[in-house]
């Protein structure tokens, strides 16, 4: 029995997106919905409504006209926009449709000083909490307990598969599988040459010289990713690794691609290896992907023709979506590609919860709410991202366990980006080594589910609702 959502009249041209961001969090709940156009007989309703149904409390048109202009305030211990606090309430009410919109769209990234260069928010971008909060769990717990409370519904489908209370995701972006490139570096040098940049040419025709005489041993960034696959294997665990097909040496590439080719023969045995072995392999997109559709179905062209296989999941190079609205390019991913989900809504430079999430959803077009046809597993813990967090080795392991615990309280699944080259001595002061520990603890604790990427969307779309038919 699906759940039959009404939404008032009074929100105009904003209802689509109302009900579209109502669904995702009813969704995420455990049941499924559909939207009714009679009021009388909805079993909840967004907005006025005469009907027996659960209302949800509505912010006015006028707070969704203007969400764009909102500003931070913190209601009950959450922060939200003001915008989405119910006029005249006090203690202040929140709609929590309007404030999971604003998170799930990612509306703050469009403000002033939001985002760096490349469209990814940056420190300024804590200030709406997405550090130590999953807001749109709140607000679809919030409209859990109202149904709970006044509906005999029958049980939601579970969050994850049986005895299992939360997830862990464990990623790798592939951007550097080799440290030591005498030919890339070379290539770099007469690139550099060529656009009269010497100094830059001069540094890496050294590299280029030094990497010759160390290829001779073995390479630091190869051992590392090996070294990956030896702790995942010994854990009894698999991870996805996102490769590139396009380097910064291909047709319509940007300087920040990765410099390795995925057609090199040690590379693409290795990675068919690990795909026979159960390890899930994703499309790293390139860094102008998202704005071409050519460039993308090309890397996906390329990628079957190295590996014989197609990837499920996509992921951008440095969360590369633009700088404009972001669920478009996940909706021309969804054309291109032969995708189920996409997993770019990270952060680089903080850690936490970007679109105020910690359980998979839908995207959808936050002006029209169109879904985008793709799966997103929000990215949680960035390597660089908890390099950051702390001073010390302590303060960054705390900081990942600060957003495990959240994520435990909200049944959400934890997934973190660890590039293939961080298991490494020399990188990021060996952390990649001491997160690996801590996932012998996590591997050890039977409520946690470790599965790919592909396993727990594959689980969110089908398997936990077939708990409940
Ligand atoms: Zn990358």
């Amino acid at each position: 029995m699906k759940v039959r959502v009404f939404i008032a009249e009074q929100l105009g041209c904003h209802a689509d997106v109302a009900y579209e961001c109502l669904r995702q969090l009813i969704m995420i709940a455990g049941w499924q919905t559909e939207r009714i156009r009679e009021e009388r007989e909805a079993s909840i309703c967004y907005g006025d409504c005469m009907g027996p149904a659960v209302i949800v409390p509505s912010a006015s048109i006028q707070a969704w006209a203007g969400l764009s202009d909102a500003n931070p305030v913190n209601c009950g211990g959450l922060i939200v926009p003001d915008r989405c606090v119910l006029q005249g309430s006090n203690p202040p009410i929140i709609d929590p449709v309007l404030c999971a919109h604003f998170f799930m769209c990612g509306v703050y990234e469009k403000q002033p000083g939001m985002t760096d260069g490349t469209g990814i928010p940056g420190l300024g971008a804590a200030r709406w909490g997405i550090t130590q909060q999953a807001a749109v769990q709140h607000c679809s717990e919030q409209i859990a307990g109202l149904l709970r409370r006044a509906l005999v519904l029958q049980t939601p489908a579970p969050a994850w598969p049986r005895g299992k209370t939360w997830a862990l995701a464990l990623t790798h972006d592939c951007d550097q599988p080799f440290r030591y490139r005498p030919r890339a570096f070379l290539k770099e040098a007469i690139a550099y040459i060529r656009d009269h940049r010497l100094r830059q040419a001069a540094l890496s025709l050294m590299k280029s010289g030094y990497s010759a005489v160390r290829l001779v041993g073995q390479d630091p960034y190869w051992d590392s990713w090996q070294r990956w696959e030896d702790t995942e294997r010994a854990l009894g665990v698999r991870s996805a690794f996102y490769v590139a097909t396009r380097s910064r040496f291909s047709a319509g590439s940007d300087v920040r691609d990765v410099p390795y080719a995925a057609s090199k023969r040690a590379l693409r045995d290795h990675v068919v290896r690990l795909h026979d072995q159960g390890w899930e392999i994703g499309l790293h997109a390139s860094f102008n992907a998202w704005s071409d559709r050519c460039l993308l179905e090309e890397e996906v062209e390329w990628f079957e023709q190295c590996f014989r296989f197609l990837p499920q999941g996509v992921r951008s190079h440095f969360w590369s979506l633009g700088t404009g609205n972001r669920e478009k390019a996940l909706s021309m991913f969804a054309e291109c590609g032969p995708f189920r989900y996409d997993s770019s809504f990270g952060l680089d430079a903080i850690c936490g919860f970007r679109r105020g999430l910690c359980y998979p959803y839908r995207p959808y077009i936050a002006e029209s709410g169109a879904s985008t046809r793709l799966w997103e597993l929000p990215p949680t813990v960035m390597d660089w991202g908890l390099q950051c967090a702390g001073k010390s080795r302590d303060d960054r392991l705390q900081a990942m366990r600060a957003l495990i615990a959240i994520t435990q309280q909200h049944h959400g699944v934890i997934t973190l980006d660890w590039h293939e080259y961080t298991m490494c001595r020399g990188v990021m002061d060996g952390l990649a080594f001491h997160v690996a520990a801590e996932l012998e603890s996590i591997a050890a604790d039977s409520g946690c589910w470790i599965a790919t990427p592909g396993e727990i969307i594959a689980w969110c779309e089908e398997e936990r609702w077939k708990q409940v038919s």
